[in-house]
């Protein structure tokens, strides 16, 4: 399998090369040469980690012995990615049973392994320097993920009043000996921004480098973060059809909130590899900026940047859409690069007639404010005592608001607990902003759901990373963490 950048046709790199570099030299990212093809009735009678495996395996022909076992051992559930039913056609694929309780934990509790194994299928002795820039939970997971790997660094960026207290203390007492997590100045597509700045700067490779030191990305932009989420929409399928709840080859309709656009593209991904979905439904919150894309073709990012109660999901610059647009402008490396580039130097680009058909045959899209959000919490407690959190209200606001025929899985990406109080207050109590543990002890006896002890304990563990930078200086900070010091 190889892999090609969606802005270079000339950059062609094995599957190990593609997870190590995280991001393409020419800015680009990394998508398959072509789409594997999987069968899900192959799936059926396996486990998670077993089909996990599969998928893995149809992208990654290095060895990967033991990574999804072992990486799924993690999780606090036997089936790490759980579907409950709610209703006749609607159904919720439960992805916050691993370490951080965000769906993150997903494909970051595989990155690690799987960096692991493609560093010695290349031979690769350095250091690698995994560089991230978080709205809140890619960050815990991927500092989970990576703590105390041998040969591994990981540096976290996430914006200082951009996430929630829980994700903030989470993050800032985090163990282990290679990790680092510092506060930005700014929006999550302003850390975002100056990261990718820091993975293009010569410079900044060169210092690291003389350091035996390598970077790359645990972001979603890194095709072994995107590959591992293919496996439970192959999986939630195989248990569909395993319950009876639709008959084989029926096509299942997913519901998505979205931010990176990371989640919902790894669906697109499983549809190509022939798993029978019908509707992808991306459901954004306040920052609709991919609503309006797939209503009109037209990508502006010269809007207001709202703070929401779904924190994952205030980003204005979805970096995965460009998968997406490679794939719709007929693999035009040439084309997805000047879009990019305009992109980055008016904020705005636009597609073809042709290619928002092509999007729009498979991707139906909805937000939900805050306030929308919140009374989808309190509707689907009243009517199913379930719970769910603000980014998975989101999703089932749209999804609500919609019509639906056959089965529709809603994708639930956080335990409630991380975003307490909205949650709270979506249940009618009168929680203050800040989450507390005796937020946790209210919300416990309501909802009758435990609070995760990992939680629990952020508020008592000790802070062990309080430094905040500006964006601009992320490149020099770096430099002086990691680089060689030549003074
Ligand atoms: C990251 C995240 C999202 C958005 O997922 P993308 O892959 O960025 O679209 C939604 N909900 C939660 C809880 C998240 O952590």
């Amino acid at each position: 399998m190889k892999y090609i950048s969606t802005r270079d046709g000339s950059v062609c790199v094995s599957a190990a090369q593609a997870v190590i570099d995280g991001i393409s030299k020419d800015g680009g990212l990394y998508v398959p040469a072509e789409f594997p093809k999987l069968d899900y009735r192959q799936l059926l009678d396996m486990d998670y980690a077993a089909r996990a495996h599969s998928v893995l395996r149809a992208y990654f022909d290095f060895d990967i012995t033991g990574v999804a076992e072992e990486a799924y051992a993690t999780f606090e559930t036997d089936d790490p990615a759980p579907l409950v039913k709610l209703d006749d056609n609607v159904f919720v694929l439960e992805l916050w049973h691993g370490r951080t309780h965000a769906f993150k934990d997903m494909a970051l509790s595989v990155l690690p392994r799987l960096m692991t194994k493609a560093k010695a299928a290349v031979g690769d002795r350095s250091e690698t320097l995994i560089l991230v820039a978080t709205s809140g939970d890619t960050g815990k997971a991927a500092l989970e993920g990576f703590k105390d790997v041998d040969g591994t660094r990981c540096c976290v960026f996430y914006p200082t009043d951009g996430v929630s207290r829980v994700q903030k203390l989470a993050m800032q007492t985090q163990a282990g000996d290679n990790v680092c997590v510092v506060g930005i100045t700014g929006n999550f597509d302003d850390a975002q921004t100056a990261v990718k700045r820091a993975f293009a700067d010569d410079r900044l490779a060169q210092s690291l480098h003389e350091n035996g030191i390598s970077l790359s990305s645990a972001n979603s932009i890194n095709i072994g973060r995107l590959v591992p989420q293919i496996a439970y929409y192959y999986s939630a399928y195989c248990d569909l059809v395993n319950a009876g709840e639709i008959a084989d080859g029926d096509k299942a309709d997913f519901v998505v909130p979205t931010g990176n656009f990371g989640n919902i593209l790894a669906a697109r991904y499983a549809m190509e590899m022939g798993l029978p979905i019908g509707k992808l439904i991306c459901a954004s919150n306040k920052n609709n900026v991919l609503t309006d894309f797939i209503n009109t073709g037209v990508y502006d990012v010269n809007r207001k940047f709202f703070k929401t109660e779904s924190p994952s999901m205030d980003i204005l610059v979805s970096s995965n859409l460009e998968r997406l647009l490679f794939e719709v402008s007929g693999r035009d490396a040439a084309l997805t690069r000047s879009r990019m580039e305009e992109l980055k130097s008016c904020g705005k680009y636009s597609v073809s007639e042709q290619e928002l058909g092509k999007i729009r045959e498979v991707f139906d899209c909805g937000y939900a404010d805050d306030e929308q959000a919140e009374a989808a919490i309190a509707e689907v407690f009243d009517e199913y005592g379930y719970l769910i959190d603000t980014h998975t209200a989101a999703a089932f606001a749209v999804a609500l608001s919609g019509e639906t025929s056959g089965a529709t899985v809603v994708v639930s990406t956080a335990n409630p607990y991380k975003f307490a109080p909205a949650v709270l207050r979506a249940l009618g109590e009168d929680a203050k902003d800040e989450a507390s543990v005796r937020m946790f002890d209210t919300m416990c006896d309501i909802t009758a759901m435990e609070a995760p002890q990992s939680l629990k304990d952020v508020f008592t563990a000790k802070i062990r990373f309080d430094k905040t930078v500006s964006p601009d200086n992320i490149i020099s900070f770096i430099g002086q963490q990691y680089g060689k010091n030549d003074r």
